[in-house]
């Protein structure tokens, strides 16, 4: 777990840090991703103003997800920076339209962080990876892999909507 000891942050004008986190603190596999190596962070927490604090730094792994065509999997890297300003409840006044995920209570005594590093991995990833260029997918009528092997499935029948255009 990674947090934020506001506690800490109160009494100093800077907190850092770096470490790991291992892929099993994350839960991406709804979102299809798994983490290939704990994910690398660096952080730094400055205060901004007199209530609020930012939190900037640097997070880093290696991501599997299946090419979409063919779902052999697919390694990538990713390397994003952080930049999150956090407000104070107090500070907030009604017309701030914040997200609840970047509000905070100074009274809470600790943030913690792995939602928003869940978040990153999801914003940063790639919408889609393919294994190559040139892969040929998956055969609808088989399930062969076409990259690896041929197969007698007939072609695929035209899509009938097209038949109107065809018979003109
Ligand atoms: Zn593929
Ligand atoms: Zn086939």
């Amino acid at each position: 777990m990674v947090y934020i000891d506001l506690n800490e942050l109160q009494r100093t004008n800077k907190l850092t840090s770096q470490g790991f986190v291992e892929p099993s603190e994350f839960n991406l596999d709804e979102f299809g991703i798994n983490l290939k190596c704990p994910l690398g962070i660096k952080l730094e927490v400055s205060h901004s103003g007199k209530t609020d604090f930012l939190l900037q730094g640097i997070v880093e792994t290696r991501l599997e997800q299946k090419c979409r065509k063919c779902l052999k999997p697919v390694e990538t890297t990713l390397s994003t920076n952080l930049d999150l300003l956090f407000r104070s409840k107090d500070s907030l006044k009604e017309e701030d339209e914040i997200e609840e995920e970047l509000q905070f209570d100074w009274k809470q005594g600790h943030l913690d962080l792995m939602g928003h590093l869940s978040q990153e991995i999801i914003l940063h990833a790639p919408a889609f990876v393919e294994c190559h260029d040139s892969c040929q997918g998956l055969c609808a009528g088989c399930g062969n892999n076409l990259n690896h092997s041929v197969c007698e499935c007939p072609e695929p029948p035209v899509d009938p909507r097209w038949d109107v255009l065809l018979n003109h």
